[in-house]
């Protein structure tokens, strides 16, 4: 009786502690879909450790740098492998890498 009554109780927690970690998992996804934000890609590195700037350094810029992914033309901001957000063709970073 008292064995069956604690076997009730792990089955509880059990669930409790899985419906909790299901929810933790699930909430922020959800919220971030709902919302629309787009989140930080967090395997890229932040423009401000990399001194991003949207200005080029003399000959050096986004657009002839390898890492550079273009935008819709060649105006426009695209994106980059290394560096996170928003990327203009005219910027410059410490990372940047000739073609
Ligand atoms: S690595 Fe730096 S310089 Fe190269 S495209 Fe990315 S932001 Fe621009």
């Amino acid at each position: 009786m008292l064995m069956e009554a604690n076997c009730d109780m792990l089955v509880s927690k059990s669930l409790s502690r899985r419906s909790f970690i299901g929810g933790v998992v699930i909430l922020p996804a959800l919220a971030s879909a709902l919302t629309g934000r787009a989140r930080a890609d967090s395997s890229k590195a932040s423009q401000a450790s990399m001194h991003y700037q949207t200005t080029p350094n003399g000959n050096m810029h986004c657009s002839e740098c390898k890492f550079f992914i273009p935008g819709q033309d060649a105006q426009s901001n695209g994106s980059c492998q290394v560096v996170d957000g928003s990327i203009s063709p005219n910027g410059y970073c410490i990372a940047f890498n000739q073609k």
